[in-house]
């Protein structure tokens, strides 16, 4: 089985999606990291996302895998070094990339091949596996978006702006729902939950009634 969860930053769609796979036992793959992950590589080789052959270069040299739904690039588990404000930024623009969207694309396909996976990010339904048995479409507003997101990076000791994330926050929205690759916006078929007014377990009950329905 496969099951895609989409949807824009801040959403709960990470939280609910990493719940629901331990509970169904499934693979959880988070899509984002990855996206992090090679904007965190490009940052750490000094490399500039327009410098088309040096961009190829990396990403040849790039291995994802998966074990245990603990994700490693180049053999080394991904951490929390991805998640800061900068690596945010960079991987909204390095995900404009046609180069970057079509190698991401085909190692999630490679992974979601194996099965019983739960897949979260903002393409899943749409391309990378429109023929998901389930699809979901994870909302909030963007005030309580950036609420969460706040209060993670306090969680993780980032020091955190609430204005600067909403602002932030809002500009990767407008990024990611107008660029021409693989834009943000739901499957045809998706089923899409607003959970502005929602705790994360009357989300995660209702995905979890989806799923045995
Ligand atoms: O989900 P997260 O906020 O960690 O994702 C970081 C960035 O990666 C997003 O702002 C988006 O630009 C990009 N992304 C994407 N497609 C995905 C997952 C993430 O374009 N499937």
């Amino acid at each position: 089985m496969k099951i895609a969860i989409d949807g824009p930053a801040g959403s709960g769609k990470s939280t609910v999606a990493k719940m629901l796979a331990e509970r169904l036992g499934f693979t959880y793959v988070d899509t984002g990291a990855m996206y992090r992950a090679v904007a965190w590589k490009l940052k750490q080789h000094d490399i500039d996302p327009d410098n088309t052959d040096a961009l190829r270069e990396l990403l040849e040299n790039t291995q994802f895998s998966i074990s245990d739904s603990v994700l490693c690039m180049d053999g080394r588990k991904i951490g929390d070094e991805i998640r800061t404000p900068e690596i945010s930024r960079l991987s909204s623009d390095v995900a404009k990339i046609a180069e970057v969207r079509h190698f991401l694309t085909a190692e999630q396909r490679r992974i979601a091949e194996k099965g019983n996976v739960i897949m979260e990010g903002r393409d899943i339904g749409t391309v990378v596996i429109p023929d998901a048995d389930l699809k979901f479409f994870i909302t909030a507003s963007p005030e309580e978006r950036a609420r969460r997101r706040y209060e993670q990076l306090k969680r993780l000791g980032i020091e955190a702006n609430y204005d600067r994330i909403l602002n932030e926050l809002i500009q990767r929205d407008r990024n990611d729902s107008s660029r021409e690759i693989a834009p943000l916006k739901p499957a045809k078929d998706a089923i899409i939950i607003d959970t502005t007014n929602m705790t994360i377990d009357e989300v995660l009950d209702l995905l979890v009634r989806k799923v045995r329905d």
